[in-house]
């Protein structure tokens, strides 16, 4: 694994979709995914100037956090997350990238001593194994998410289904940058609704074309 070199290229990869999208660059913030790896070597992600750090499980975060909390690091939590374990970890977390319920909401509103980024997670391929909400159901549950002041809704979080063909996984990512404008113009308090969480490895570069903010990536740092 090189780290250094897989870095370069992601970036490389970034800056070209950057250009052929006509969008800055630094409008999109690479999030490094470290669920496959351990402290030393998230450690020396950090080392090489990766500023942004992802888990998506509550226990993994909490291990990399209390070993790397002193360095310069935003924190993403991107997996679901149990309302039991909720009080664990909200506090220490910068990003929340998969809101999925309004149960979910409710109880981090109960345990944050502070208001918490959060990105509705949307299923928009209506796959039953992923987790979100439909895009119907987002504007159902949006009112009863504005009741909470712990809750500030950045932006929408999609994951593409695995086997998708390039023609669908554009199509998903369009419908969720439409969607995310949508929200965004309704203006709602503490709902800016500026970013998008979407892009893996292997689909980031479409990711961008329809305006991604956050691509999250974890296997091509690590290959
Ligand atoms: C693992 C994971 C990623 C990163 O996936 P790669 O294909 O390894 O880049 C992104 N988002 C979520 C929610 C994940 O669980």
């Amino acid at each position: 694994m090189n780290l250094e070199k897989n870095k370069k290229s992601i970036f490389e990869q970034v800056h070209k979709a950057c250009v052929a999208a006509n969008r800055l660059e630094e409008n999109v913030k690479v999030v490094a995914v470290t669920k496959h790896v351990d402290i030393s070597t998230a450690s020396a992600l950090l080392d090489i100037g990766i500023k942004h750090l992802a888990e998506n499980r509550v226990d993994k975060f909490l291990e990399k956090y209390e070993a790397l909390k002193d360095r310069d690091v935003t924190w993403h939590l991107i997996g679901s997350l149990q309302r039991r374990k909720v009080k664990d970890v909200i506090n220490h977390v910068d990003y929340f990238h998969a809101l999925d319920s309004l149960n979910l909401a409710k109880e981090i509103q109960k345990r944050a001593a502070h208001p918490i980024n959060c990105f509705l997670q949307v299923n928009i391929s209506g796959e039953e194994s992923k987790h979100g909400f439909s895009p119907d159901e987002v504007n159902l549950v949006l009112p009863q998410i504005a009741e909470l002041d712990k809750i500030r809704l950045v932006g929408l979080m999609t994951i593409a289904p695995l086997d998708a063909d390039s023609e669908t996984i554009h199509n998903i990512f369009e419908q969720a940058a439409q969607l995310r404008q949508e929200l965004q113009r309704q203006d709602r308090k503490n709902m800016p609704f500026t970013e998008l969480s979407m892009g893996m490895s292997n689909d980031y570069e479409i990711a961008i074309q329809h305006g991604a903010t956050f691509v999250r990536i974890g296997t091509s740092f690590f290959k």
